[in-house]
């Protein structure tokens, strides 16, 4: 049996220790385009901030490919999946058979439209190299532009902003983290953000970048400027799935998925960030991309490829944020793009205290919570969500200091 894996990050590994484990003797061929030792995605923003050295971020030791006798093809770009031949092709020309193909390719930074785009000093922030980049210029860099509110905006505002860079971020939707959180949670992050240096700009957007060969200005759709030595691009990403023959492998967002995690092709299957499934709280077909979800799923398609036929229980969009020295947890569904008709919403929040807790329900199913500065209970809400148990008692009693919530998951 002859495996490939398109893609060495999280998803793309576990999937290979899994095969390995569960079937010594397959070949494993491991194919991508960074060359870097598999790292933890989420730390680049902290690399950036200067918290963690970039020794830090790989998450398995240089010996990983040999010890799990996965033949490494990195710096590749796969080009071409002919799903008949069952054939990769790379951007090299070369081919690579496989009997079992799992798409691990995460997703690209989505590319804005903006003349000038291509000076010096304007980045995304998906991978290592691009923060070792921004790295190597931060010594000149006095103020930064970030487009775009979402996590990796937010991420790379805080981290900037860490360094005591000033920072200005343009934001569509009027405040950060609009599609994790609701519009109260949003705007007490954003104050956080501005009482340590944030210049937050709402409703333009960038129409060009000016500069003599690297950027120092930015000219915004409402007719006004903003200098910048660096501009961060965060205005979201989307999966990978480029180079996949789409009238044979079913996309929606990403790649459709079954519970096994295979695709609409038989041996051909997907995991992380490219891989849509179902979303436990929305109750439909969805790219949750998200680091622990990219694991889960990666395990059980490495258990599925070799042979273990096992489900995969749907996704759950979640996250823990420091912002300075409020702390931030969020899962489900929590922004109001969200919400509908057949959800009920429940809010407290203590303005001395700096605290808010959001809970909302689907019937009696809780469907999405954001906890600000009381973030104990997240890890059971969190359950809760999972579990899909109704829940019988008011919730009002889930918002009370002190309610024991994992209580309801032993009844
Ligand atoms: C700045 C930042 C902060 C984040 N913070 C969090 C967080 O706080 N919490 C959280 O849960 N998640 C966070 N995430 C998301 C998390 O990192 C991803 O969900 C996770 O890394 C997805 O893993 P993956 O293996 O699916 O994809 P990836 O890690 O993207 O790996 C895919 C690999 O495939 C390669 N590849 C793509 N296309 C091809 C091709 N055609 N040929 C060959 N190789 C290819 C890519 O270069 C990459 O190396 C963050 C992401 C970023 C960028």
């Amino acid at each position: 049996m002859k495996h490939v894996i398109i893609g060495n990050g999280v998803a793309g590994l576990t999937a290979a220790e899994t095969i390995r484990r569960m079937d010594p003797d397959s070949e494993l061929t491991l194919i991508s385009d960074e060359t870097f030792l598999p790292y933890c995605r989420p730390m680049i923003s902290h690399l950036l901030e200067g918290a963690v050295p970039a020794e830090k971020l790989p998450i398995r030791g240089k010996n990983v490919y040999a010890q799990n006798r996965i033949e490494p093809v990195l710096g590749a770009r796969a080009t071409t999946l002919d799903v008949d031949r069952r054939v990769v092709t790379t951007a090299d020309g070369k081919t690579h058979a496989y009997d079992r193909l799992l798409l691990a390719c995460g997703a690209d930074p989505r590319q804005i439209d903006a003349q000038g785009r291509d000076l010096e000093n304007i980045f995304f922030m998906r991978t290592v190299q691009q923060v070792r980049q921004m790295l190597a210029v931060l010594p000149e860099v006095g103020h930064a532009l970030v487009l775009g509110g979402g996590l990796v905006g937010f991420k790379a505002a805080y981290s900037l902003l860490r360094r005591g860079i000033a920072v200005t971020m343009l934001i569509r939707s009027g405040y950060p983290l609009s599609m994790q959180v609701d519009e109260t949670a949003g705007r007490m992050i954003q104050a956080v953000l501005q009482a340590n240096g944030l210049t937050v700009r709402t409703g333009a957007s960038v129409e060009a970048f000016e500069g003599n060969g690297r950027v120092r200005m930015a000219h915004l759709s409402d007719g006004t400027r903003v200098s910048c030595d660096m501009a961060v691009i965060g205005k979201g990403v989307f999966p990978a799935h480029g180079f996949v023959p789409a009238d044979r492998i079913h996309t929606d967002a990403g790649i459709l998925v079954d519970d096994n995690m295979q695709t609409s092709v038989s041996g051909v299957y997907a995991a992380g960030d490219i891989a849509e499934h179902m979303d436990i709280a929305r109750q439909r077909s969805w790219v949750n991309a998200i680091w622990p979800e990219a694991v889960s799923q990666g395990r059980v398609a490495g258990m599925n490829m070799a042979g273990e036929i096992v489900s995969y229980r749907g996704s759950l969009s979640r996250n823990v944020i420091r912002v300075f020295d409020t702390d931030v947890m969020t899962a489900g569904r929590v922004s109001p793009r969200d919400i509908d008709e057949t959800c009920r919403q429940f809010s407290a929040r203590d303005l001395r205290r700096n605290i808010y807790r959001k809970l909302v329900f689907s019937d009696n199913i809780l469907v999405g919570f954001a906890m600000i500065n009381d973030i104990e209970q997240g890890g059971a809400l969190t359950a809760l969500i999972q579990s899909r148990r109704p829940v019988e008692v008011e919730p009002e009693r889930l918002m009370e200091p002190g309610f024991n919530i994992g209580r309801l998951m032993a009844r």
